[in-house]
Order: structure tokens, then sequence, then C-alpha cells
């Protein structure tokens, strides 16, 4: 269905006969965008399309809601209105794009055609779940993307006591994330995952253990080293099943068992993609003239080289690429460059703080005791290529930031 909620016009004073960028996504890559171009540009017709509510909200906040006591109204920025107004942009709403027409450049909505000067794609990505839900589950299991997904969570979470059983199935850092705010705010928690440690992407496996204990600590249950292999309804729960036999059953289930870049449109239109996202050089230009991709559904400098490219799904690149792409739409062609970010995990019963190798390091070199560690990552010639750190040990991000290497220099 498209449904056109906000019509701000753009300024009279613009020509008709240009259609203006089009940007599919509302998320924090197609809004950083907007805002950019618009800075450098008050006449470009801006169209934006989402498929969700098109409200503004700040994604890495969901995780940590509970623990503040923030409600949806709190986490929602603007309303989609306001964000039309701000960026004098069209904001179409609860709309679907279902395909793209390089050769005619238009968008099919459903029968509608939406002509475009210049795309982007910011549709991010969607969540994966490795197992099906039953539909008499499905109201008792959750994936948090957006906040529409959150209104939702919230909303069940509201409608039970306090003491409601919840396991959470992956520990990265959304599944770890949602695991202290959840134990937090008073909820019994069990966190499953198929790895060791919890953060294996992240941290090697002794800092994982001193993450483990602090959740254990904390009264968190952990099943550790498990695959899940069923779910079930089990009557008012639901009922999880192990590899090993265990069968448990929840109030409520929350999959944070990762994300796939949504590449299905760029594909079907022939761009080129790859499993890491639609693929762009460092101007954040894909296969197809006129057409962009930038955030979590893009994989930044793979169109040159599919073995170097990126898929950062973090805040800190989508913005570096926002500002270089607004650039480039505007009339100064210029490449996007990372430097080292570390990842700042919201998990105050044992902060952490992690630049991930990019490579398997050569040795990790550990210092620090108790849960206090700082953890080095090393190459062949000893160059530091990342780290690690817990504990009161997070301190020392800026000066190992500092010394790291930049992702996309
Ligand atoms: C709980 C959680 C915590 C996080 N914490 C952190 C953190 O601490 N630090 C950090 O750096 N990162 C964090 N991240 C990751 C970060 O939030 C994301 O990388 C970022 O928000 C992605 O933004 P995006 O705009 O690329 O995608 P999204 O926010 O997913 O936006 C995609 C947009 O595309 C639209 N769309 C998709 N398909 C279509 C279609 N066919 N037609 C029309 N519209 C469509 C959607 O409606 C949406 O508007 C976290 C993520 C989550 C889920």
């Amino acid at each position: 269905m498209t449904a056109v909620a906000t019509n701000v016009p753009a300024r009279d004073d613009v020509p008709r006969s240009d259609p203006g960028l089009v940007i599919v996504g509302t998320g924090m890559a197609g809004l950083a965008l907007a805002r950019g171009v618009r800075a450098r540009d008050g006449a470009r017709p801006i169209t934006l399309i989402t498929a969700d509510s098109g409200d503004e909200y700040v994604k890495p906040l969901l995780s940590s809601a509970v623990t503040k006591g923030q409600s949806v109204v709190d986490l929602r920025l603007r309303r989609a209105p306001d964000v039309a107004e701000a960026l004098d942009a069209r904001l179409r709403i609860h709309t679907r794009i279902d395909a793209i027409d390089p050769a005619a450049r238009c968008l099919h909505l459903g029968a509608e055609r939406l002509p475009y000067s210049q795309l982007v794609l910011a549709t991010g990505a969607t969540p994966y779940c490795p197992v099906a839900t039953p539909p008499e589950a499905v109201d008792r299991v959750f994936q948090i993307n957006d906040l529409d997904d959150y209104r939702r969570f919230r909303a069940a979470l509201d409608g039970v006591g306090r003491s409601a059983r919840i396991a959470i199935v992956g520990a990265g850092l959304v599944g770890c994330e949602y695991a202290n705010d959840l134990q937090a705010g008073g909820y019994r928690v069990t966190l499953i995952a198929p790895e060791a440690t919890p953060l294996a992407r992240l941290l090697p496996a002794r800092l994982g253990e001193a993450l483990a204990a602090a959740f254990a600590r904390a009264g968190i249950a952990t099943r550790f080293s498990r695959q899940l292999v069923a779910l079930d309804a089990a009557g008012g729960s639901v009922a999880l099943r192990l590899d090993d036999g265990e069968r448990s059953e929840f109030d409520f289930v929350l999959m944070a068992t990762g994300l796939r870049p949504r590449t299905g449109l760029a594909e079907a239109a022939g761009l080129a993609v790859s499993p890491a996202g639609i693929l762009t050089d460092r101007r954040l230009a894909t296969s197809v003239p006129a057409i962009y991709a930038l955030g979590d559904v893009a994989c930044v400098g793979g169109l040159d080289d599919p073995a170097r490219g990126v898929s950062a799904m973090y805040v800190q690149p989508l913005q570096a690429s926002a500002k270089a792409l607004a650039a480039s739409l505007t009339g100064t062609p210029t490449e996007v460059a990372y430097g080292a970010w570390p990842v700042v995990v919201k998990t105050p019963l044992l902060p952490v703080v992690a630049l991930a190798p990019q490579e398997s390091p050569a040795r990790w070199r550990f210092e620090g005791e108790g849960e206090d560690l700082a953890a080095i990552a090393e190459n062949a010639a000893s160059d530091l290529v990342g780290f690690a750190l817990t504990g009161r040990c997070v301190r020392r991000k800026v000066e190992l930031a500092r010394a790291a290497p930049a992702l996309l220099g």
C-alpha cells in the first residue's frame, strides 16, 4: 500500500522537470544523507521513501531504553511530518518500493511510477532468524531492528509483570546489550548462543569469559555452545529446544541472530551485490549510473575489490558515508574514508570497547587482571591491528584507537 502521509512541497522556484534526489530509507543513513545534501543545496528536490513510520530515532538507544525507563515516545526524536518540514523534503511513509527501473530512471510503487534523477538506497538490513516461528507463537517472538519493532516489544512487556521469563537468542552486540538492559529492568533473562563466549566476533575468549561471568553474577542465565533447534508455542508461552535436548519455556523470545543487507531490490534491478551488501565504490556509487547506496545495506569499496569491501553496520561509518555522498551529490566528488572506530558495547554490568582486527591476528597480548582487561591484537610484525577492552581498561580506547589502522583509509 502506498500512503502519502506527509507532502511538504519543494520550493516553488525549483523547475518541476527535475525529479531530483530520491532516497529510499529513513534510518540513520537516509536521514544523515538528506540533511547533508540539504545543508549544501537548499533548492534540490528531495523525496524520502520509507516502509516504516518515518519517525526519527537513534537506533542504538533501543537496546538501553528499559534501564533508562524510556518509552517509545521518549525515543522518538521527531515525527515524520516534522522530519519532512525540517528537510524541506517530500516524505512518503509506510510506502514500499517494489522495483527499480534503471533504464527509465524510475521506481515502481504498485501501479505508480516515480522518476528520479539520482537514487540512493539506504534500505538497511533485515533480521535473520535461524528457525521458523509457528503462527501461534508470533506474538511472543520478537526481532528488534526499528522503532516499530520496539513499540511492539514494549507493548508485550508492558502486558506482563516484571518477572517475565525472556530468552535472548544470540550473544552478539544486540543480544548482549538487551540481556543487560532487560536484566537491569527486572526481567528474568536467559542468553543462548552457539559460541562458547559472548561477543565472540569482538572479544578474544578470555575477555568474553569475563563478560559471561559478569552476566552470571547479575543473575542472567547463560547457555553458551548451544544451538537453538526449534521453537514452539506452549500454551501461553514459547518453548525453545536446544541441540543438547534441553527444552525450556519462556514468556517471550528475542531473536538477536544477526542481520542480512536488504539487497533484493538492487539485485532484481541488475546492480552488483554480494551477501555483504550492495557493492559500491569509495564514492558510494553502485554498478549502475545514478544509483548510490550507504548504511547497513552497502558494501563500501566492494565494487573496486570485492575482497576488501566493508560492510560495517555501525553508526560511525554510515555518518562518514553520508558526509562524503552529500558532497559528491552536490558537485564535489568525494571518496569516503573510515578511520579506526572502536565499538562501545552498552553492557554496564561490564563495560566493553572493541576494535575487531580485520584479519586473524598473529597473537593477542593480554594486560590487566580480574575483569579489567586489555587485549591487544598484533600481526606478525607486532603492529597493533585491533584491541578489546573490559572494565576499567575501557579508558584506553582513545589511546589505542590512535595506534590502530584505518578500516578504509
Ligand atoms: C538494537 C541495536 C543497537 C545498536 N547499537 C549500536 C551501537 O551501539 N553503535 C553502533 O555504531 N551501531 C549500533 N547499531 C547498528 C546501527 O544502529 C545501524 O548500523 C544503523 O542504524 C543502520 O541504519 P540504516 O539507515 O543503514 O538502516 P535502517 O535503520 O535499517 O533503515 C532502513 C530504512 O529502509 C527502509 N526500507 C527498507 N526496505 C524498503 C523498501 N523496499 N521500500 C521502502 N523503504 C524500505 C526502512 O523502512 C528504513 O526506513 C545497533 C543496532 C541495533 C538493532
